[in-house]
């Protein structure tokens, strides 16, 4: 006899069914576990929890991208780069892929005929920009700031699309806010970044992101400068393996090469850890999948790492990178823990004070 399906379980179920099942026809939707639930702490802001008990190896949350680009060295020669068709987004295999008929970039490809025609609206919206500004970007500027002026590009092109259809995108799920709305609500302000980091982000927009025929928007160049630091503190780069392993296997295993970029309207909400207890990775259609890396108590807040855990493990080392990269010092436990006591760091080293 075999006993009825619990209603976590009947949800799982469906879920691995929803992950198998989808197909280019079929715009991917997001899914959060019933348990996991988003809560705004005073200080810290947005965090998400476990309202109940979550098994370790329980899928958390399966996001779908806003804006997703493809991070490559070499487009003419890599499997890795992705069909821009965001209903698609997997890797397309040299030889065996669309380029853009105008020319635009080598990194814009599709994988069939049909994505091509599903992407069209939204490719139109971004063409003219790429086949004017790639290049001089490029060289000017280098890979890393063309790469977050694309993805600003590809936001407003979803942006866009979403004001046309005069509603938010469909894949508002209950509990959790998504399109446009959702972005708009990320943490991160020209506040948190350096005076100099925001001077050279302006410069950049009033050259290369005002709206005009171009590029057509209504946001002044303050609001897309706004749009970037908020981008910038919460993008997630794509990785073939998983990020926040941890503890950290031995020997370590590193999360491998970059592939894209993109950003996610519910797993933004995710703060660091430096002993997470989620894992993140993207499946094959750029969703970002979390994973319950342990057993979580209700109550408990859930958090991924930022970073390659197996690349960075001293605190000084973790704590440099997070204040660089995402403007705060980590308190998380494990940085707690490993903090010099008083009497080893500052109080034998205190001049005497008479
Ligand atoms: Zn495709
Ligand atoms: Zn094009
Ligand atoms: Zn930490």
């Amino acid at each position: 006899m075999t006993t009825a399906p619990s209603t976590v379980e009947t949800r799982l179920l469906a879920t691995a069914e929803h992950l198998a099942g989808s197909h280019h026809s079929n715009p991917p939707a997001p899914w959060v576990h019933p348990h996991l639930e988003q809560d705004v702490v005073p200080v810290k802001g947005r965090q998400l929890r476990a309202s109940r008990p979550i098994r370790k190896g329980e899928l958390l949350l399966v996001d779908v991208p806003y804006a997703l680009i493809p991070v490559v060295d070499d487009p003419a020669s890599s499997d890795a780069l992705l069909c821009s068709n965001p209903g698609c987004s997997r890797p397309t295999q040299c030889g065996a892929r669309i380029s853009c008929p105008k020319n635009c970039i080598a990194d814009v490809v599709w994988c069939t005929p049909a994505c091509q025609g599903a992407d069209q609206a939204r490719h139109g919206f971004e063409c003219t920009w790429l086949q004017r500004y790639a290049a001089p970007v490029r060289a000017k500027w280098g890979e890393y700031d063309f790469g977050m002026l694309w993805l600003i590009v590809r936001i407003l092109a979803a942006r866009q699309r979403e004001l046309q259809r005069d509603q938010l995108d469909d894949d508002t799920t209950p509990r959790f806010q998504g399109g446009w709305d959702a972005i708009q609500s990320f943490c991160g302000s020209t506040e948190s970044w350096s005076h100099a980091q925001v001077r050279s982000w302006t410069a950049l927009v009033k050259k290369y992101l005002r709206s005009g025929p171009a590029l057509p928007h209504d946001l002044t160049p303050d609001e897309i400068v706004a749009l970037i630091c908020r981008e910038e503190a919460n993008s997630f780069g794509l990785y073939p393996r998983e990020t926040g392993v941890f503890p950290v296997p031995e020997p370590p295993v590193d999360r491998g090469d970059q592939y894209g970029a993109a950003v996610y309207p519910r797993a933004a909400i995710a703060n660091h850890s430096c002993s997470p207890n989620i894992m993140h990775k993207p499946d094959h259609q750029g969703r970002m999948v979390f994973t319950a890396s342990r057993d979580i108590a209700a109550g408990e807040e859930c958090c991924i790492s930022y970073f390659d855990l197996s690349k960075r493990v001293e605190l000084k080392e973790r704590r440099d990178h997070l204040q660089g990269l995402f403007r705060f010092i980590c308190g998380c436990d494990r940085c707690t823990a490993e903090e010099p006591s008083v009497e080893e760091s500052d109080w034998v080293g205190l001049p005497f004070v008479e």
